[in-house]
């Protein structure tokens, strides 16, 4: 039998492969078929990924390839590559290089002229925002945060006015810090979701505003265990003049200072996203006090 997308070309193609994150009924048909008949997979853990591939009777040879020795190794998988055979990549849960070792060895095969497939899967902050309720049309991911609270609180403070909603994968035992980090730079009735050990036994979603998702959180142990993926609603423009921002303020006065009332609200609107009306009101109220 022959993996379908097989280039005709002389090279061998490099086959990205997504696993389940946690329930193995995940894995799907097509991963199946293509880790069977690849001649080797590189794996960011063998050892882990023996115990996938044993449970689905897979004895296709492995060989590491993790953020250590991606860039190194990387030139060997090229040599097979090139020789005709073909490879597939694997992480140890969901799609590799979603947080996860890959990219150097898929941007090195891409440069080399090497067919690149991926074959879809299990991705923790898909599946979170899948089920989030909240908005997904336009959606940014993060990735881990710093460890550090100095760090992280920065990190934050640039996120603060982003209007797409936010995703990032947190360790078990920082994510107390992190929602109250959370919670300090956006405010305590942003709303979020904890989701946590996603298609495991013990899944939950919580979705609440950050403060009362934080107190959730403290106050249940069993809470702060497993795998987690944090989403927050995106920033939304405030309605009145109280809660506009003070960038938002220095911009609109920089274009007052150079042109009329009606024309400077609606361009600071354009740049800021807050809307026209808002500006135009808080814009009258500062020329009346002055
Ligand atoms: N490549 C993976 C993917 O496609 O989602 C992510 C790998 S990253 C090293 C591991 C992080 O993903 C965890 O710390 C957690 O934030 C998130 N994650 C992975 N599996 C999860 C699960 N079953 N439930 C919730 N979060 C999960």
């Amino acid at each position: 039998m022959t993996v379908p997308g097989i280039s005709n070309s002389t090279a061998g193609t490099l086959y990205v492969v997504a696993t389940p994150i946690g329930n193995l009924d995940d894995m799907s048909a097509r991963a199946l078929k293509v880790l069977s008949e690849v001649a080797l997979i590189a794996a960011e853990d063998t050892r882990h990924s023996i115990r996938l591939l044993q449970h689905f009777g897979i004895n296709t040879p492995l060989a590491a390839c993790h953020e250590h020795n991606e860039r190194d190794e990387g030139s060997r998988f090229l040599t097979r590559l090139q020789a005709g055979d073909n490879v597939a990549l694997i992480s140890d849960a969901g799609t590799p290089l979603i947080s996860d070792p890959g990219y150097h060895l898929v941007r090195q095969a891409r440069a080399a002229g090497i067919a690149v497939v991926p074959v879809p899967g299990a991705c923790a902050l898909i599946a979170a925002l899948s089920a989030a309720g909240l908005p997904s049309d336009r959606f940014i991911f993060e990735g881990f945060l710093p460890a550090k609270t100095a760090g992280r609180r920065a990190r934050l403070e640039l996120l603060k006015e982003e209007p797409r909603t936010l995703i990032f994968y947190e360790a078990p035992h920082r994510i107390l810090e992190c929602l109250q980090d959370l919670e300090a730079i956006f405010g305590a009735e942003r709303p979020a979701l904890l989701a946590r050990e996603l298609t495991k036994t013990f899944e939950t979603l919580k979705g609440l505003p950050l403060a009362q998702l934080r107190e959730f959180v403290e106050a249940d142990s069993n809470q702060q265990r497993g795998e987690c993926v944090v989403l927050v609603a995106g920033w939304t423009a405030p309605e009145s003049d109280e809660a506009v921002s003070g960038e938002v303020m220095r911009i609109l006065d920089l274009l007052l200072a150079e042109m009329p009332l009606k024309r400077a609200a609606a361009l600071a609107a354009e740049i800021t996203g807050v809307r026209k009306n808002v500006l135009y009101q808080v814009a009258l109220e500062k020329q009346k006090g002055e």
